[in-house]
This record gives structure tokens, C-alpha cells and sequence, in this order.
């Protein structure tokens, strides 16, 4: 597998085509951002504890028959990926309220929900991706109906895998994005899943251990990213 061109940069991670079509490179870099971009940091090793996190965390999602891009990892900061035809929407599932829903509907943060609550929001940075619901993604044409149930129904079951494995670790997955495409049809799970994109609470303490790290300036970020993936038995290179 040939690494080529630059196809795109986000905020966090740069894409890359490969001598396969169907294949991309993703790497993951330092730059932390938050707040739509407006809070940008390098953060020495970040891209390496994330690309080694989602790894391992996508490799759970498989081996639970949840099917995602995730190949291979390439090197301590690259992974390939299948390429998807990403649909641009975020799927956040919320198991204790925490971060946006406490200031849109004036609740506290670590009440638990019962039953976890769903929410669609448009990738949007310009407009701060904006909550939208099934009606807008049918109405836009952002994405056909049966792949937005089958995303929300893959974004449930991955709160079933997730919850537990961190629970077994001693965390509380308080709350999670995901995005997802399509590849030849079928809905796969993309972009990725480490601590810059979920909150991971300390079942006593309920210490923070993600990227409101970051947003909040409590410090200690990527140690903090590093600590829970040594809790989930994982070992960094
Ligand atoms: O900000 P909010 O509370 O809506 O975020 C919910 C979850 O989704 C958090 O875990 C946050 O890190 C994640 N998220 C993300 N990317 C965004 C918005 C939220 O990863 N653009």
C-alpha cells in the first residue's frame, strides 16, 4: 500500500489517498481544537495516543460484529481505513448529561438518563453544527432514511459495547459522537472514536478524563487520554 496525496485536512486528523481506491490513510496529529476551532493547541503526542486509542476501540467495535472503515494500523500515528462516503451528520448518544444539552435545556451536568437520549447535529463549524432532527436529514437529502435508523440503531449498540468496556475499567461513558458513510451501500462506522470526541468520567471521582480537559484547561490531557487506555489494558508505542 502506496501512500499518495493530500485529499483533505480536518482539525484534528489529515487524509490521505492510497494506490487503492477504496482505501485512505488517515493521520492523526497534535492539533487540539475546541469550540469550533476557535481554542487550537499541539498537544505533544496526541496524535499517536489517539490513533493507537481508536484502534483499539474500533478492534472492539469489530470483534462486537459492529462494522466500521477501520483496516489496519499503518504506524504510531496512521491508520488505513475503507473510504466512505461520509454523510454529514453527527450521531451523539448521551448517558449522563454533560457539555451542550446542560446549557440548551438548563439542566445540571451528571444527571443519568434514562433511557439514554439520541441527537442528530449538521457538521457544520461555520454554523456551530446545529442540533437537527430525522426531518431535516430526510427534507436536505443529507442522508436516505433506512441508513439514518440503521445509524442511530449502530450508534445504540455501540453505547452497549462501550459502556461495558469501560465500566469494566472503572469509567462512566457519560456521552459520545460518532459520524458514519457508506461503502458499497452498507452504513460502516467512520471518522473516529477516542477522547477528543466522548466523555470518560472516573467511576469514583468522577474526574474528568477527555478533551473537556482541553476545553475547560484542566490540564493533563493526553496523560489523561493515556491513563484511560492504559485502564482498558491497552499499551502505547
Ligand atoms: O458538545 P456536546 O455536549 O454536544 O458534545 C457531546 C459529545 O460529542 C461530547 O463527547 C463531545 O466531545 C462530542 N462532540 C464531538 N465533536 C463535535 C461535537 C461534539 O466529538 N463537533
Amino acid at each position: 500500500m502506496e501512500k499518495r496525496e493530500q485529499l483533505y485536512a480536518g482539525k484534528a486528523k489529515s487524509v490521505y489517498t492510497t494506490d487503492d481506491e477504496n482505501l485512505l490513510v488517515l493521520h492523526f496529529r497534535n492539533d487540539t481544537s475546541a469550540f469550533d476551532g476557535e481554542k487550537i493547541e499541539q498537544l505533544d503526542r496526541k496524535g499517536q495516543v489517539n490513533n493507537q486509542f481508536n484502534a483499539f476501540i474500533m478492534q472492539k467495535l469489530e470483534q462486537a460484529g459492529i462494522a466500521t472503515h477501520f483496516e489496519r494500523l499503518l504506524s504510531a500515528d496512521e491508520s488505513l481505513v475503507k473510504k466512505l462516503d461520509m454523510a454529514p451528520i453527527e450521531c451523539v448518544v448521551r448517558n449522563i448529561s454533560a457539555g451542550s444539552i446542560c446549557k440548551r435545556l438548563g439542566v445540571e451536568e451528571g444527571l443519568d438518563l434514562v433511557p439514554p437520549t439520541f441527537e442528530f447535529f449538521l457538521k457544520n463549524d461555520e454554523l456551530h453544527d446545529p442540533m437537527i432532527n430525522e426531518y431535516h436529514i430526510r427534507s436536505f437529502g443529507w442522508a436516505e432514511p433506512e441508513h439514518v435508523t440503521r445509524m442511530q440503531a449502530l450508534t445504540f449498540e455501540v453505547n452497549d459495547v462501550l459502556k461495558a468496556l469501560f465500566a469494566d475499567a472503572g469509567m462512566l461513558l457519560v456521552d459520545y459522537k460518532l459520524e458514519f458513510g457508506l461503502f458499497n451501500g452498507e452504513v460502516l462506522l467512520g471518522d473516529e472514536f477516542t477522547p477528543d470526541g466522548c466523555r470518560l468520567w472516573d467511576v469514583e471521582t468522577r474526574e474528568k478524563l477527555d478533551k473537556d480537559r482541553f476545553r475547560q484547561g484542566l490540564g493533563d490531557v493526553v496523560e489523561s487520554y493515556e491513563v484511560v487506555g492504559k485502564r482498558l489494558g491497552m499499551e502505547f508505542i
